[in-house]
Formats: structure tokens, C-alpha cells, sequence
């Protein structure tokens, strides 16, 4: 198949950049899937009513069919038509935080292709912060199925380059607008239940989200110590982000991790480093790279999926990853971190 690709300007977007708009939607009201930016990640869209539509996205990606999708809207009204209950909770939610980093589980109706929900009785919705994204939803006139635009158990595309590295001739287009926001996915929050529960961490924290209803719940499955619970998000059970060498967590000083490197290469072993601006300078390995800076955690997250993917243009047999505190988006950072590397953590004594 051949991947069209357009590049828009998103202040162009009611000028030069709308054809480009105006023939992408029309390609999703023909079923087919066409990649776009949102402000977390780039997202693999197609019409949400359509099983032949939504069938496409997993084959592409190669995603295990019991693994739900998060339905995108531009506008309040598409929400009564996918939802059968409107929590007050989840209204706030939305009031505050829509456009926004945040998915919002509601019980569902029935009019959505069952692939998209993958056998649940809820259904995952989001309303994204970029123009782009809405402009796509409003011209094709669809709510829009669309989960990250990358490979299965690959890192989340930040970059079109990303998409066309994991799905070019598999798609029917990409919407080229530039990298991406926040860095990493939505957060999810299931509001079926009394107090919202947060499924998976993402760009809008827990502690945002309490100012806003009060008291939030965080699934247990999700703290690193209990992998043996089943995760109420099917998604979050799954390998996820991972680059081709095995990554560990590094929890202790940049001497300690200097010494696990060093031991590494006496093994003959080709070595990388996740590192930040902090620590840089203090490490030797064969690649290091900054991902950011410790002093502000939203760089990190920016910056983290496109690192894991530059380790994989590299020769390195293992990577050692800095940690980082798991507060505010440092959660989410932790949570991508911790999958990536399948939970596995050295300490210093
Ligand atoms: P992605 O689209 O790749 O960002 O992943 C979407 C995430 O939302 C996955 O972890 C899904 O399992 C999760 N998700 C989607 N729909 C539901 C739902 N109805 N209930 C719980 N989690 C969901
Ligand atoms: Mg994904």
C-alpha cells in the first residue's frame, strides 16, 4: 500500500494546510486508517462505527485483539451518542480538563464497532488538545478510534518520522504536524465507579485530578511490587515501549551506576546510558543519552520515547536508565520506564 503523507501547518489549517485535512478525512470516511498528531503522541485513527475500519488498525499494528481503543471526539455532543450515563464526577473531569491529556472510561452503548471496545461494557474517550486532531474529527464528521501510531510493544510515535518507520506502507496516510506535546499518552481514569480510579498514569496527574473531584483512586496492579495483579486496563498488562536491548532501572547514585557500566564492559558488553543534563558529563559508556532534565520532569517526558527509539539505531547489548521520582508526571515516566524494561531494577545497597 502506498502511505500517502501530508505536512500541515497548524495555524494554516482553515488555509493552504486544509485540503490536506479535507482528503485525510475523506480517506477515514472511505474505512481506511490515517495517522495524526494529537498533543501527547501521534495516533493511528479510523471510523469508530466501522468493524472493517477498526479491523485495520490492529492488523497494522499488530495489536492483540483484546486490547480496547480509546474513541476520539471534537465536540460534547458526539459524547451522548457513544455514552449511555454521564457521572457528575466525569462531567467536571471534562469541564476542566478536555482538550486534554485525559481518557475518560464511561459505560458505553452499543453503537460502536465491538472492536473498538474489545468485549467490554465501557467504552474510553478523549477529546485531544491540538488542532490538528480536531480539525481531522470535524471534517470527517466521525468519532475516531485511534490508539498510538506505532508498532505494537514498540515506543509511542512522537515524530511522523516515527510513524513511517513503524507503519509506512501498512497505513493509508499520515498527517505530518510536527513533533508531538507532552511526550507520553493520555491518563486514563475509569469514572463507572464511585471514586474515578486512574487505569494507566499519563499527562494530566493524579494530583490535578484530585483538584479537581477530590479523592482519586490508582488501579493497584499499577505499583511496580504487585505485577502479579491483573490490570483493570487491559492494555497495561502487555510488554510496552521496549527498544531492542534489555533495559534496566538504575536506582542509586551516578557513582553506582558508573560501576554497573564499568562491569557491564568488562564483560565485553556494549553499553548505553539513559542519563539528563544532570548527570551527562559524570558518565563514560559507549552511547549515553540525555533525556532531559531532572529539575524539570515534563522534559523527560517529551523527550523519553524518542531516546528509547535512538538506542535502537545503535549497536549497545544493554542500557542502563537513571530513575526518577514517580510524583506528578514522573509517574507516568516511571510506569513507561518500569514497562519498558519488563520491572527490572538494580539498587545500591
Ligand atoms: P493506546 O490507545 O495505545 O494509548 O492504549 C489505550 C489504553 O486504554 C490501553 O491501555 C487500553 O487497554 C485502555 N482502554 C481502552 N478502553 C478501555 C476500557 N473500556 N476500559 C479500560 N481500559 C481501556
Ligand atoms: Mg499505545
Amino acid at each position: 500500500m502506498n502511505t500517502i503523507q501530508w505536512t500541515v501547518d497548524k495555524n494554516e489549517l482553515k488555509s493552504s494546510s486544509y485540503p490536506h485535512i479535507q482528503q485525510a478525512a475523506s480517506l477515514l470516511q472511505q474505512d481506511e486508517v490515517v495517522a495524526f498528531p494529537t498533543e501527547t503522541v501521534y495516533g493511528l485513527g479510523a471510523n469508530a462505527y466501522s468493524d472493517k475500519a477498526v479491523t485495520k488498525i490492529f492488523q497494522a499494528k499488530g495489536r492483540p485483539s483484546d486490547n480496547p481503543l480509546i474513541v476520539h471526539i471534537s465536540n460534547k455532543k458526539q459524547l451522548t451518542e457513544l455514552v449511555d450515563n454521564i457521572p457528575a464526577h466525569a462531567e467536571k473531569l471534562m469541564d476542566k480538563c478536555w482538550p486534554g491529556p485525559l481518557t475518560i472510561i464511561f459505560s458505553k452503548k452499543n453503537n460502536v464497532s465491538q472492536y473498538v471496545t474489545a468485549g467490554l461494557d465501557t467504552i474510553a474517550i478523549r477529546m485531544p488538545d491540538h488542532p490538528v486532531a480536531l480539525a481531522l474529527i470535524e471534517e470527517s464528521g466521525l468519532p475516531l478510534a485511534a490508539p498510538s501510531a506505532n508498532l505494537s510493544g514498540k515506543p509511542s510515535p512522537t515524530t511522523a518520522k516515527h510513524v513511517v518507520d513503524d507503519l509506512d506502507g501498512k497505513i493509508a496516510g499520515i498527517v505530518d504536524g510536527g513533533q508531538t506535546g507532552v511526550g507520553l499518552e493520555s491518563t486514563v481514569v475509569d469514572c463507572t465507579t464511585e471514586i474515578p480510579i486512574i487505569l494507566r498514569p499519563g499527562g494530566i496527574t493524579k494530583e490535578q485530578l484530585e483538584q479537581v473531584v477530590g479523592e482519586v483512586a490508582v488501579d493497584p496492579a499499577l505499583a511496580s511490587e504487585n505485577i502479579e495483579l491483573k490490570p483493570k486496563s487491559p492494555g497495561m498488562k502487555y510488554t510496552h515501549y521496549a527498544p531492542i536491548a534489555p533495559l534496566y532501572m538504575v536506582e542509586g547514585d551516578v557513582d553506582y551506576l558508573q560501576h554497573l557500566v564499568d562491569k557491564s564492559r568488562s564483560e565485553g558488553k556494549i553499553v548505553g546510558v539513559l542519563s539528563t543534563e544532570e548527570h551527562i558529563a559524570r558518565l563514560s559508556a559507549d552511547v549515553v543519552l540525555s533525556v532531559g532534565t531532572r529539575t524539570d520532569l515534563a522534559t523527560v517526558a517529551v523527550n523519553l520515547y524518542e531516546k528509547l527509539r535512538q538506542f535502537n539505531e545503535t549497536n549497545v547489548d544493554i542500557i542502563y536508565s537513571e530513575s526518577f521520582p514517580a510524583v506528578g508526571v514522573g509517574a507516568a515516566i516511571m510506569n513507561r520506564l518500569n514497562k519498558a524494561a519488563g520491572y527490572k531494577v538494580l539498587k545500591s545497597e
